[in-house]
Order: C-alpha cells, then sequence, then structure tokens
C-alpha cells in the first residue's frame, strides 16, 4: 500500500528536531555535526540569530501580498544582489527548479526578441542536475531522470562535462546558449577550471550564445566569492541562485544582465509566491550576514584548511580515497569500492552528517560558519571511520 506520503524519497531513518549553529538534535537528543546543511541550504547554520530576528518581525508583519503590488524589501534584495555580481537584474522564485526554469525561457526569449526565432536550442553537460521540472531534468539529460517522462522537452544537446571540443561540435544554427554549473554538485563536486570557462566565454562571444552558469549549490558563497564563477573573471549573461541565497527559506533567484534579459517586459513570466515579504525579509537577511566584511574570506580560509585537513585525511587512506575534489567549503571524497550510501549512514550514526553524490563521492557542503574546531571533530570520525571499514567493512545500511 502506497504511504500517505509519496514514497519518492529513499530516507535514511534518521529525524532531526532541532539544530543550532553547525549542530543538529535528532528525536532522541542525539547531537550529529552538520556537513550537509540540507544541501548546501543552511549557509549560516541553524536558528542564526540574524535569520531568526528577520523572519520572526516579519512574520509578525506581513508575509504576503503577490507581485501585483509593489514589494520594497525585494527591490532591495535586487539591488544588493546586482550591485555584489555581474547581474543588473534579478527574477524571484520559490525553489532552483524555477530558476532554471527562467533562466531557460529567457535565453529562448532574448533570441526571439531579436528576430532569431529558431534559436531555441541549449548545449548542457553530461551528469548535470537543473532540478526535477520537465525542462531541468532534459536540459540534465540524464537517464535516471528522464526515464518514463517522455516525451522530453525539446532542446538540449548533452556533451561531455567541460569538453571544449564537444560544446564547439554540438552548436547548430538553432543554439542559443551554453547551461552549465561551475561546480557539479549531484554529479560528484566536479570543477570546471577556470581556463575552461574562460574557453567557454569566448564560444558564446563567437558565436552569440548566452552564457548560463547554473549556481543553485556551489553560489551564495560556498567556494569562497559570492559567485563560483568569480574565480575565473568570467563574466555570465544569467546565473541561477538557490539553496543558500533563502539560508533555510524556500527562495530562488534568476539573475541576468540586461542584454540577456532583454525579451522579459511585462507579462512574459511571473509566480504567486516568488519574492514575497517573507522570503524577501530572510534573503535580505542572509545578505547582511554574507556580505558582512570578512565573511567570504573567512569562508576561503577555512575551505582550504578543509581540502587540505581532506588530502592529509586522503594521504592516511590512500587504499580507499582515491581523489579530493572541490573547491572552498564545496567539497568530496571519492571512494571507488565502497558502497557510498553505506559509508554515509555508518558516518551519520557516528555523529557526521555528509552526503552522497555521484561517481561513489561523499559529499561535504558544511554551513559556512564552520570553525577550527569542527574540522577537527569531521576529521577525528573520518579517521576512525575509515580505519574500522578496512578491518570490517563498511556496514550494510
Ligand atoms: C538543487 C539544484 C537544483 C534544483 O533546485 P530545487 O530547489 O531542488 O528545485 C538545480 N541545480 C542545481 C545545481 C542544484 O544543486
Amino acid at each position: 500500500m502506497i504511504t500517505p506520503l509519496m514514497p519518492v524519497y529513499n530516507r535514511i531513518p534518521v529525524a532531526f528536531e532541532r539544530g543550532e549553529g553547525m549542530y543538529l538534535f535528532d528525536t532522541n537528543g542525539k547531537k550529529y555535526l552538520d556537513f550537509y546543511s540540507g544541501i548546501g541550504v543552511m549557509c549560516l547554520g541553524h536558528s542564526h540569530p540574524t535569520l531568526v530576528k528577520a523572519i520572526t518581525e516579519q512574520a509578525s508583519k506581513l508575509w504576503h501580498t503577490a507581485n501585483t503590488f509593489e514589494i520594497p524589501l525585494g527591490n532591495r534584495l535586487a539591488e544588493r544582489l546586482t550591485a555584489a555580481s555581474f547581474a543588473d537584474t534579478v527574477f524571484f522564485t520559490n525553489s532552483g527548479a524555477e530558476a532554471i526554469e527562467c533562466a531557460i525561457k529567457m535565453v529562448r526569449k532574448h533570441h526571439y526578441d531579436r528576430g532569431n526565432k529558431g534559436r531555441y536550442r541549449m548545449i548542457t553537460m553530461a551528469n548535470a542536475f537543473h532540478g526535477r521540472t520537465l525542462a531541468g531534468i532534459a536540459a540534465a539529460g540524464q537517464e535516471k531522470l528522464t526515464k518514463g517522462f517522455e516525451p522530453l522537452v525539446d532542446g538540449f544537446d548533452v556533451v561531455p562535462f567541460g569538453d571544449i571540443e564537444a560544446v564547439k561540435a554540438a552548436i547548430k544554427p538553432e543554439t542559443g546558449g551554453i547551461m552549465i554549473e561551475p561546480v557539479q554538485g549531484e554529479g560528484g563536486i566536479r570543477l570546471l577550471d577556470d581556463a575552461k570557462m574562460r574557453e567557454l566565454r569566448a564560444i558564446c562571444d563567437e558565436h552569440d550564445l548566452l552564457l548560463v552558469f547554473d549556481e543553485i549549490q556551489c553560489g551564495m558563497g560556498r567556494t569562497g566569492k559570492l559567485f563560483a564563477h568569480e574565480w575565473s573573471g568570467v563574466k555570465p549573461d544569467i546565473v541561477t541562485a538557490a539553496k543558500g541565497i533563502g539560508g533555510g527559506f524556500p527562495l530562488g533567484a534568476c539573475l541576468a544582465t540586461e542584454h540577456a534579459a532583454l525579451g522579459m517586459t511585462v507579462g512574459t513570466h511571473g509566480s504567486t509566491y516568488g519574492g514575497n515579504p517573507l522570503a524577501m525579509a530572510v534573503g535580505n537577511a542572509v545578505l547582511d550576514e554574507m556580505l558582512a566584511p570578512g565573511f567570504l574570506d573567512r569562508v576561503v580560509a577555512m575551505g582550504d584548511k578543509l581540502q587540505a585537513r581532506l588530502g592529509a585525511l586522503q594521504q592516511r587512506h590512500s587504499d580507499m580515497i582515491s581523489e579530493v575534489r572541490g573547491r572552498g567549503l564545496m567539497a568530496g571524497i571519492r571512494l571507488p569500492d565502497v558502497a557510498t550510501r553505506d559509508a554515509v549512514v555508518d558516518l551519520i550514526n557516528r555523529g557526521l552528517v555528509p552526503a552522497v553524490a555521484g561517481d561513489n563521492v561523499v559529499r561535504m557542503l558544511p554551513p559556512l560558519i564552520i570553525e577550527d574546531s569542527h574540522l577537527d571533530e569531521a576529521m577525528e570520525t573520518y579517521d576512525q571511520a575509515f580505519t574500522d571499514w578496512k578491518q570490517n567493512g563498511v556496514p550494510k545500511s
């Protein structure tokens, strides 16, 4: 019999009741160090006082008015995001998938309004993840996402991740843009190097294509810059954000240059909830912390330490860890010979919460407020786990 809650998730049998900073507490009162942040969402950790204050104050004032009316908090958040990034304009959504949808529609409308009606296709990357809408799964092109949901939305040409020659070969008269995650999250913490990022920009300039970066997982401070593409110096046309942007409140955004967004005029797009006062109050509070002097510098420093500590861990357990991946506080260790879900479940039982990613990777997205003591604690747990696994194998979950 089907469960009342639609059974689409393979859940780990732990229920958290409370969170405080870097820690989660389950319904039995057991304490866990959070290295997952609910898929990188809780960028300021749990129950951050700035966010708690912002949401409670706004909740007692005004939750929602619809986009029929002016929302000053939304104007302010858009001004702050554009001032801090490449973008000239922002559309707010409730999720990452909707930000992707906005980006895809924007690419099509951009070319349409410029008289290039046939240029509706986008080149996307294998092992990508762009959300669960029909367009998002077609863009990612992974069979595990699309199987049974055909016919797929037309308009995506998938090439191997970061394969510049394949990108060039895939360009057709109908191509309007290229979409890529600067660091693939679900796909296994795969980093596109800065040189390739610049090559993609050059290809887009040469062929009049829009360059879309999906920064829903790697953006909002995760790599130590507000957006991961900033490391390369490349200026994109469109960037999608979500996850960390709301610090736990469902919020997404599609950022664009004026040129990219030229077709997004009154009536062409919209949302009931997107950018409502409650979401905008929290979004502004997240930026209050993230854009405060020194915050991102601290993320860079802690990210370097995390990567270095994982490198040392790999040296001690090189028989099990084949690779350390990532940038900043977006990290992965590749365990080619064990079931990564079993490894993650065992780590959770030991009080450390990482996550599974593709390509046999154990993924880490700790809150950006992480301190040295948390790194020590996590490395001790990993060290003990790898030592035990070598002797007894990884327990089946
Ligand atoms: C999570 C994610 C999405 C989808 O976001 P939702 O909020 O789940 O719709 C899209 N792209 C990337 C890179 C993501 O990590």
